[in-house]
């Protein structure tokens, strides 16, 4: 789990949006965008970001409690 003061201080890094915690991502519903979290801390890089609808079909789809 990531920390609640962190998720509040956190923006999409794309559109500034809301994000919210899903399973082992954050996920940004404005621009389908997963960031992966990492020994609980976010990983908020764009190029590290899965798309959404690209990745609920793989293995991903589970992790993400889908
Ligand atoms: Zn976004």
């Amino acid at each position: 789990m990531v920390d609640k003061k962190l998720l509040d201080m956190l923006a999409c890094p794309r559109c500034k949006g809301g994000i919210r915690e899903k399973g082992m991502f954050i996920l940004c519903k404005s621009c389908d965008l997963a960031f992966p979290v990492l020994d609980d801390v976010p990983d908020m890089i764009i190029e590290e970001a899965w798309p959404l609808k690209k990745a609920e079909k793989k293995k991903f789809k589970h992790d993400l409690k889908l």
